[in-house]
């Protein structure tokens, strides 16, 4: 008969064995602390652009998102994006200009340039960042400042959740769902593909700052969740990186 564990148990047992070669090797001089919030690069030539680390292991956000789904998401659909930026620009006087600059300002590039610019430079921007705003389950939650404006804005907490998540599943095809600081207030918006709040309202149907930014292209977890987005997107509330929306918060409101 075979021994009674469960699966929930069976996937911490594996997880706690793939993540301790790391806990072994940062008894060596400690990693830095990823800086929250972490850069995005924006401030990079676009030429000089590389594919972040992904700031923990492949299996760090299970059971909720799946390693195999983190692997492919991360190393190959980001890697694309940054590629295929680095591909259109290269040659170009653009190359040399920051990214943030970029994404800012789409309608002074080429014409032939724009739309590979929009698509991939906005899909790494919007990668770089998604990465830093989950971290492993913990059930956290907002800390005093943050948690405050989004009950001034949306009354409740849940009430905020509910509306992002309806933002998120209601995208039609592929997008983001994103909560934004714009004119001192949080705001929740979408934008189609790869489109940022940061290329702005006339471009994305959006603009302001991104604090909170969900992935709801079927890449982001159809291995796992099939056709079921709302599924994913009610997973992945448990692995928010409440302290670094935090971060990005008070950033914005600087
Ligand atoms: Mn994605």
């Amino acid at each position: 008969m075979p021994s009674p564990i469960s699966r929930r148990d069976a996937v911490i047992a594996i997880a706690a064995a793939a993540a301790a070669p790391r806990v072994l090797a940062r008894s060596a001089p400690l990693a830095p602390a990823i800086p929250a919030p972490s850069p995005l690069g924006l401030e990079l030539p676009v030429a000089d652009l590389t594919l972040p680390p992904l700031p923990y292991a492949f299996n760090a956000l299970e059971p909720f998102i799946d390693a195999e789904t983190m692997e492919i998401h991360h190393d190959r659909h980001h890697k694309a994006y940054i590629d295929n930026a680095n591909k259109a620009l290269a040659g170009t006087p653009w190359a040399d200009k920051p990214a943030g600059q970029i994404i800012a300002n789409l309608e002074e590039l080429p014409d032939d340039k724009r739309t590979a610019i929009r698509n991939n430079l906005g899909g790494h921007v919007n990668h770089a960042m998604f990465w830093t705003l989950m971290a492993p389950p913990s059930g956290g939650t907002p800390g005093a400042a943050l948690s405050k404006a989004i009950t001034s804005a949306f009354n409740t907490f849940d009430g905020f959740k509910e509306k992002f998540a309806a933002a998120a599943a209601s995208r039609f095809g592929s997008g983001w769902a994103w909560l934004v600081v714009k004119g001192g207030a949080l705001a929740i918006c979408s934008t189609a593909n790869q489109d940022t709040p940061l290329m702005g309202e006339k471009i994305a149907g959006c603009a302001g700052t991104p604090i909170l930014g969900l992935d709801v292209w079927e890449h982001a977890y159809y291995l796992k969740y099939r056709n079921k987005r709302a599924d994913y997107i009610t997973a992945w509330w448990n692995v928010v990186n409440w302290p670094a929306v935090e971060a990005r918060y008070a950033e914005a409101m600087k």
